[in-house]
């Protein structure tokens, strides 16, 4: 069983999406489909694995960043993890507070995330927000997240560190 703030974040998400229209037309649902030569996954939240623990068609393998769902390429709406449902958003938690935010580790297969938050339905940049306060109220959902606006803030510097050194 899905912990309560997961369900409730995942159901927020569930019929909103990135634009009113299909986004995925627009790029071929890119974020769907690995890169080539790559085995990407879905990270996955805490406690998301017993949904899909013996649900054919996804296996799923534990890394020190958190489970990733590895998929067909191919899902049910309502199969869809959170990490999919953000895309290409995320919920930035940090003392200061939450803001949404684009993910970063989007940057590299969605159109969207290159556009910015503004280019988005208003409705699911609030979706994404309420969901991360209900997953901020849970002690277990708030470290996971704490974790992933760290990982965001080291992809910043990182891409920082690039570009410094792209105009060496
Ligand atoms: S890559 Fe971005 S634009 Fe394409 S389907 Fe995924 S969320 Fe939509
Ligand atoms: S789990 Fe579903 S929505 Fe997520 S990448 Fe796989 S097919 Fe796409």
């Amino acid at each position: 069983m899905l912990p309560e703030s997961l369900k409730q974040a995942r159901a927020l998400l569930e019929n909103v999406t990135p634009l009113k229209t299909d986004c995925g037309l627009t790029c071929g649902g890119a974020c769907c489909r690995p890169m080539e030569g790559e085995m990407t996954g879905m990270l996955l939240f805490p406690g998301e694995e017993a949904y899909y623990e013996g649900r054919e068609g996804y296996r799923m393998t534990v890394t020190d960043h958190g489970t990733l769902l590895f998929c067909s390429g191919r899902c049910e709406r309502a199969d869809r993890p959170l990490s999919c449902r953000l895309m290409p958003l995320l919920p930035i938690l940090r003392e200061d507070g939450m803001r949404v935010a684009t993910d970063l580790r989007a940057k590299a297969v969605c159109p969207l995330a290159r556009q910015g938050k503004d280019a988005l339905d208003p409705a699911f940049v609030a979706a994404v927000r309420q969901a991360g306060r209900i997953l901020a109220e849970d002690e277990v959902q708030k470290a996971f997240l704490i974790r992933l606006a760290r990982q965001q803030d080291e992809l910043k510097a990182l891409r920082n560190q690039f570009r410094r050194g792209s105009h060496v």
